[in-house]
């Protein structure tokens, strides 16, 4: 399927809930997170039925997030089912890992390929502060566990933020070395929680290369992908920069995003949405709809101008 700008969407990203085991404290506030109604939440058959469509008309790679997928009752079937549709080369999830250790297993069974992991800092202490309560150990815990089973290749996501794990840089980098990982610094972005954030939370990018300056520039394999990627000499694994703002790579976009109210989102930052959930229920032909629906979908954000979308990552799932 091509958008009218003649790109290819082959890449669905699908959140299964706004809810989550932890509270980041750049995304979700402590308290008061709207409870989205059971019936405003779409069933995993209605998951299924939506992923289907999308993968009758091309997709051939998908995403689980959320909030967190893991918290999601019958997320293993889930995988199963759409891992098993025709079509599907690349079936991965993004999560926080908590859960991981639990289900790792099940999930490779079930068909799911491999995991991003987010991890902020290495910090036990720091760690319990930024998710409001997490355990780091849970989360190496499921590290090691996705290792074992081969959910692979395993990438660690890192929010970059001023004040709170910069000087943890070297450490993430140093990970790869002996692991065959990939660290991925992603700048802070000012939407949900983070919109509060004072600026010197908001730190560039630049900061890691300019303490690490042995890494090396990888060449660029997947032009859709957002990050850059560098190596350290005789590093296993690779670290990963992504620049939301200043980097665009709109120009390969190749993804499309369902919420887990069934809003069909064609950008990241922009707040224009379709609503698949009640034209779903309603019987209607979600092929032409879709079709349609990715006519519109923009040629580019506008973050350089200051245009950030209301709602938080949770929401959206990343
Ligand atoms: N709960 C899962 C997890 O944490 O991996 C999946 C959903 S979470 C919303 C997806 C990603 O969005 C995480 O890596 C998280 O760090 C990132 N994220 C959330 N708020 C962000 C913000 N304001 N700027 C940049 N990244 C953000
Ligand atoms: Fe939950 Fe992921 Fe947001 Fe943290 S970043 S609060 S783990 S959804």
């Amino acid at each position: 399927m091509k958008d009218s700008f003649g790109r290819t969407i082959s890449y669905l990203r699908i959140s299964l809930t706004d809810l989550c085991n932890l509270r980041c404290k750049y995304c979700m506030p402590e308290k008061g997170v709207c409870k989205v109604e059971h019936k405003d939440v779409l069933s995993l058959e209605e998951i299924y039925e939506v992923a289907k469509v999308f993968v009758s008309l091309g997709v051939n790679k998908i995403r689980l997030t959320g909030g967190e997928p893991l918290t999601r009752k019958g997320i293993v079937g889930l995988v199963d089912k759409i891992a098993k549709l025709d079509g599907v080369k690349d079936l991965a999830m993004t999560t926080n890992g908590i859960l991981l250790k639990k289900y790792a297993r099940d999930l490779k069974l079930a068909g799911l390929r491999r995991v991003n992991i987010s991890l902020d800092t290495l910090d036990e202490k720091k760690y319990s502060q930024i998710t409001r309560g997490g355990r780091l150990k849970d989360v190496l815990e499921g590290i090691e566990a996705a290792k074992s089973e081969g959910l692979t290749p395993i990438k660690i996501n890192t929010v970059l933020i001023g004040g709170f794990n910069v000087n943890e840089i070297e450490d993430f980098v140093n990970l790869t070395k002996t692991e065959e990982i990939d660290i991925r610094f992603i700048e802070l972005m000012p939407i949900g929680e983070a919109s509060k954030w004072a600026e010197e939370n908001f730190v560039s990018n630049e900061v890691i290369l300019n303490k690490v300056s042995a890494l090396e520039k990888v060449e660029r394999l997947d032009p859709s992908s957002p990050a850059v990627y560098y190596k350290l000499p005789y590093a296993k694994g690779r670290v990963g920069i992504i620049n939301p703002i200043s980097c665009k790579f709109c120009e390969y976009c190749n993804r499309v995003r369902l919420t887990s109210q069934g809003k069909l989102k064609l950008c990241l930052h922009s707040n224009e949405e379709i609503d698949l959930k009640d034209k779903l229920r309603k019987g209607e032909n979600l092929e032409e709809i879709i079709l349609n629906a990715v006519k519109s979908k923009p040629e580019s954000h506008h973050l350089e101008d200051g245009q950030y979308i209301s709602d938080s990552m949770y929401q959206i799932g990343g």
